[in-house]
């Protein structure tokens, strides 16, 4: 039982008070316990409380719930919302290479001409040549018009006297909304998820 209560998600906050991460209960209190992170308590009237290891297991300890964990000489409750004590410190997850995020990375614009269509007029394209080499990765991929890959063929930018609006390069924002926080988060989580609904970019939580 404990178990599966040390699985259950936490939102990571950086110092920022903006969501990062999702981690699990257990994570989340190894970081509380090494003075890492704080606990992010909602009050009942809409204010956040942070406490410390100490702190949050003198608040906990008296609270009769199944959201807790027992160890052998304490309990503890299980927090929903921590707030990271150092700087950007959590491990970033890599933004996955999927067919999704490239159209996000390029706006849905064709990377040759600039037009911004449909997703559906558009193509993938190696810039690269694949049977030249050109590898399938974020530096070698582009959203394309399909005016624009079919004039390009199997050229290079350079052969087809094209010329990229801009080159490709891995994404760097953060994929944390991999995880379907809506339907699996808990409810002190809303405030915050809705402050990076307007925050993040737009890609993110839709994948
Ligand atoms: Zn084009």
């Amino acid at each position: 039982m404990a178990s599966v209560i040390l699985q259950s998600p936490v939102l990571v906050l950086n110092r920022l008070w903006q969501a990062v991460n999702v981690c699990t209960a257990r994570r989340a209190l190894t970081l509380l316990f090494e003075g890492r992170a704080e606990v992010v308590y909602e009050n009942g009237n809409g204010q956040f409380q942070t406490f410390d290891f100490s702190g949050w297991r003198s608040f906990t300890e008296e609270i009769d719930s199944d959201e807790s964990v027992n160890s052998v000489s304490f309990k503890i409750g299980i927090p929903r919302v921590i707030l990271l004590a150092v700087f950007d410190r959590f491990p970033k997850k890599e933004v996955k290479f999927t067919r999704h995020n490239i159209f996000e990375r390029d706006k849905n614009t064709c990377q040759y001409c600039g037009k911004v269509l449909d997703r559906s007029d558009l193509n993938l394209d190696h810039v690269i040549p694949r049977d030249r080499q050109g590898p399938t990765n974020w530096e070698n991929i582009v959203c394309s018009c399909i005016p624009c890959n079919t004039r390009k063929a199997n050229r290079t930018p350079k052969e087809a006297s094209m010329r990229l609006i801009r080159p490709p390069t891995r994404p760097k924002w953060r994929p944390f909304m991999q995880v379907n926080l809506r339907t699996n988060g808990h409810d002190s989580w809303k405030h915050f998820l809705d402050v990076a609904y307007w925050n993040v970019e737009i890609g993110q939580q839709l994948e």
